[in-house]
């Protein structure tokens, strides 16, 4: 192969051009206009509708970065307007829909998110990239990365019609996704131990769960498109099944599974798919079946979840997006993770080429974001055995849409989560909602264990939590009031106590259901937990009484057994 010295420089090497290397150019071309950035990706537009990459849920952080991005017209038009995530528990053999217990919303929640298409997206990606003045380059394969010590540019080898070209950059950012590129080279893959694995395909036909019954009185629980447009996820035990609408009208399918319950090579090819989801989701299986002709793809992963040991370094690399850590697609944080790390990135890259010191940044934005990950970590592991119980998981999604409401998507979408002079004043309260949350999900998890629930074909509405969806109004639109800093974390202060109440409140309906007594109205709900030996120790009496009736009200909907 001919080798090539090019005399070209750039501030930026992005290595992939995916979702988060294009988003990335974009933000960093929208942040400092002068700055050079290269995008190497080895694919060639225009890509495929449909069949094309795996993430196509976005939720509030990654939705609203995408309308920062592309505008909230693009989106309307091309994509699909989500509404909200949807559940569907278990009942008898899963053969008759309108028997499970459905939870989701009657409207579009306030701040709106996306089902993405995401050959679709990509190209519109590529095509913003180049208007925004990004030099990105199709069909280049990134060989290698040489890293320079101090002051000196990197280099990058890569190869394009079989010529290998090499690029001086200044910063050098993997987004390879899984592959991985820069992570491996410098041995910073950590393995998670969260193991579940996944397959997915996409079927080119419309699925709308709304049909799946001919009920008049249970379509009438969701009107207009609401059951089509949503994340529907078919639950049991140790799994969860997706069905995601298309922009481009066809459908995306997904199992996600533990081992601990759930064999990896029972789902790993189409076939074998299809038998497992005969036996567990038999009324999917029978629309799958009569769609197969249609089958675009497949893919599996047997564990996707992974760690790295750094994402930032003032020596100028970072690793954003599935290059860097991965923990789970339930309730895709995926694209959240995207969003908060290339702000950070574009964060540490204008100060260092701006002549500002920006080290001390970088170490603050690889402990914030890994930070997050450790944060979010055993939520998820703790999720699967919970998965197929009705009531338990309930609470779960109501509590995880809580604390993700509460702080990460308020300091997100008040532009504080990556502000290290904000964000170092706050760790007294990333401490108080890291351990509210790892309460909660403890209590849930011994609760989806112990409790035993009644079969209900019910509606639980997710649109009922009013304090959430008045959260939401608050920060969106333009209701959304531009709040110094004092005024954020007024904010979160406040956003702390409906979390402190909401434990309390799931804490006696708990204690209720299980005929345990704490002797105490005034609940501390950092010591909550269903082991009454731990009580005393862990300071379960409160000085006072920390309920709120508001709270109280909001989330009563969400005892359906009882
Ligand atoms: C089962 C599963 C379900 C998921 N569901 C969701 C979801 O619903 N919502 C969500 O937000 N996230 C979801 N995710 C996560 C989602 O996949 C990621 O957030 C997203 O796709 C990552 O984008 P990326 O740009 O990092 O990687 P990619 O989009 O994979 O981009 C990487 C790019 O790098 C290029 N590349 C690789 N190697 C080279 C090389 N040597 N030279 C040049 N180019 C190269 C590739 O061609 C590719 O274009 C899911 C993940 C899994 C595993």
């Amino acid at each position: 192969m001919n080798s090539i010295k090019e005399n070209e420089r750039a501030d930026v090497i992005v290595l992939g051009g995916g979702l988060a290397g294009l988003t990335l150019a974009i933000q960093l071309r929208q942040a400092r206009p002068d700055t050079s950035v290269v995008v190497l990706e080895r694919g060639r537009p225009p890509f495929p509708d449909a069949a094309f990459k795996i993430g196509e849920s976005t939720v509030e952080i990654g939705g609203q970065y995408l309308v920062r991005l592309l505008g909230e017209d693009y989106l309307e038009r091309h994509q699909i307007r989500k509404s909200g995530p949807r559940f569907y528990f278990p009942s008898q053999r899963n053969e008759d829909i309108t028997t499970r217990l459905e939870y989701g919303t009657t409207d579009f929640l306030p701040i709106h998110s996306y089902q993405i298409d995401r050959g679709r997206l990509e190209n519109e990606l590529w095509a913003r990239a180049r208007e925004h003045g990004a030099d990105v380059r199709e069909a280049c394969k990134v060989l290698e990365v040489t890293l320079a010590e101090g002051d000196a540019l990197h280099e990058v080898a890569y190869e394009r019609g079989g010529e290998r070209r090499v690029l001086q950059g200044r910063w050098v950012v993997d987004a390879t996704g899984r592959a991985g590129l820069l992570k491996r080279k410098l041995g910073l893959e950590r393995p998670s131990p969260h193991k579940a694995g996944a397959a997915w395909w996409r079927i080119q036909a419309k699925t709308d769960v709304n049909t799946w019954s001919s009920s008049e009185q249970w379509r009438g629980l969701a009107p207009n498109g609401h059951r089509y447009r949503a994340t529907s996820h078919l639950m049991g035990d140790g799994y969860w099944v997706w069905i995601i609408p298309l922009p481009s009208g066809g459908s995306s399918f997904g199992i996600v599974a533990h081992p601990d319950y759930h064999r990896f090579n029972d789902y790993r090819t189409f076939d074998r798919a299809l038998n497992w989801l005969r036996q567990h989701e038999p009324q999917c299986a029978q629309v799958i079946e009569s769609q197969r002709h249609q089958l675009l793809d497949f893919a599996a992963i047997r564990h996707y979840s992974y760690g790295a040991e750094r994402v930032f370094s003032p020596q100028r690399w970072a690793l954003v997006g599935e290059a860097g850590v991965f923990i789970d697609p339930f309730l895709s944080p995926g694209t959240d993770f995207i969003a908060i790390g290339n702000t950070m990135v574009t964060t540490m890259v204008c100060k260092q080429l701006d002549g500002e010191p920006y080290a001390h940044y970088v170490e603050f934005a690889n402990a914030t974001y890994l930070q997050l990950y450790q944060l979010l970590l055993p939520w998820f592991e703790a999720l699967y055995p919970t998965l197929g119980r009705k009531q338990a998981m309930v609470l779960w999604v109501a509590w995880y849409f809580a604390m993700y409401m509460s702080i990460p998507a308020t300091l997100f979408l008040h532009d504080r989560i990556a502000n290290m002079e904000f964000m170092s004043t706050m760790q007294g309260e990333i401490g108080r909602l890291a351990q509210l949350a790892a309460r909660g999900i403890a209590l849930l998890k011994e609760f989806g264990d112990r409790f035993d629930e009644p079969d209900a074909a019910r509606f639980v509405n997710l649109s009922a939590l009013e304090h959430l969806i008045a959260l939401q109004r608050e920060l969106c639109g333009a209701n959304a009031e531009k709040l110094d800093d004092e005024g954020v974390r007024a904010l979160v202060h406040r956003n702390l106590e409906m979390l402190e109440a909401t434990l309390i409140e799931y804490f006696d309906r708990i204690a209720a259901a299980l005929e345990i007594h704490p002797g105490t109205r005034n609940i501390n709900p950092y010591a909550v937990s269903l082991d009454p030996e731990r009580w005393a120790e862990d300071g379960l009496e409160h000085t006072h009484d920390a309920r709120r009736e508001d709270v109280a009200s909001s989330i009563r909907a969400l005892w359906y057994s009882s």
